[in-house]
C-alpha cells in the first residue's frame, strides 16, 4: 500500500450504469461521488501535514485504536469503498473458482453455506455498517461484519483479518431503490461478484 499522503482517489472501474438492476445508477453515482469521497477528501484533511500523512496506510489501518476517529471513519471509509467496487463488475455472478472455491468448500462445506452465514452477517448488522469475507492470520476463512466504517484489518474489530469480499449495508448503499428491504439488496449483491477479484484478493493474503 502507499502512504497515506500519496493515496489517490480511484476510478470506478466501470459506468454508473454497469450494476442496474442490482444496484442502480444513481445510487452508484451518489455514493461513488458523495459518500466515498467525502471519506476521501476528510481523510486527507484529517492527515495533511502531520506525521499521519507518512504512514504506510494499511498499517495505518492495522493500527487504527492510535489514532483520531475522523481517521478511523473516514480512513476506513475510503479502504472499505475502494475494496467494493472493485469486488463488483457487470459481469459478475456465479461461483468462484480453483483455490478460493476450495478453500471456502473446506472451511464452510459449501459454497452455499457460506453464502448463507455471509447473508445473515450482512442482514443482522444493526444500523450501519459491513459484511466480510476475510482471511484469518492462519490462512483460513471467515465471515463476519463490523460497524459503520470499521473493517477486519483494524485493531479493534472483533473479527480480525484480510478482507477479499465486503458489502456495504449503509442505508446509502441501497435505499434509494430497495428503501428497508436490506434482504432484497443482500441477495441482488452476488449477482454482481467479480469472483476473479476476489480469487485475487484471496490469493495476495495468504
Ligand atoms: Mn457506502
Amino acid at each position: 500500500m502507499s502512504k497515506v499522503k500519496d493515496l489517490q482517489f480511484p476510478q470506478l472501474p466501470y459506468a454508473f450504469t454497469a450494476l442496474e438492476p442490482h444496484i442502480d445508477a444513481l445510487t452508484m453515482e451518489i455514493h461513488y461521488t458523495r459518500h466515498h469521497k467525502a471519506y476521501f477528501d476528510n481523510l486527507a484533511a484529517a492527515t495533511r501535514d502531520n506525521e499521519m500523512a507518512e504512514t504506510d496506510f494499511l498499517e495505518l489501518l492495522k493500527n487504527i485504536s492510535k489514532y483520531p476517529v475522523a481517521v478511523r471513519n473516514n480512513g476506513g471509509g475510503h479502504f472499505n469503498h475502494e475494496l467494493f467496487w472493485n469486488v463488483m463488475s457487470a459481469q459478475g455472478g456465479g461461483k468462484p473458482t480453483g483455490e478460493l472455491a476450495a478453500a471456502i468448500d473446506k472451511q464452510f462445506g459449501s459454497f452455499e453455506a457460506m453464502q448463507e452465514q455471509f447473508n445473515n452477517a450482512a442482514k443482522t448488522r444493526f444500523g450501519s455498517g459491513w459484511a466480510w469475507l476475510s482471511v484469518k492470520a492462519d490462512g483460513s476463512l471467515c465471515v463476519c461484519s463490523t460497524p459503520n466504517q470499521d473493517n477486519p484489518l483494524m485493531d479493534v474489530a472483533d473479527c480480525q483479518g484480510t478482507p477479499i469480499l465486503g458489502l456495504d449495508v449503509w442505508e446509502h448503499a441501497y435505499y434509494l431503490k430497495y428503501q428497508n428491504k436490506r434482504p432484497d439488496y443482500v441477495s441482488a449483491f452476488w449477482n454482481v461478484i467479480n469472483w476473479e477479484v476476489v480469487a485475487e484478493n484471496y490469493s495476495k493474503a495468504v
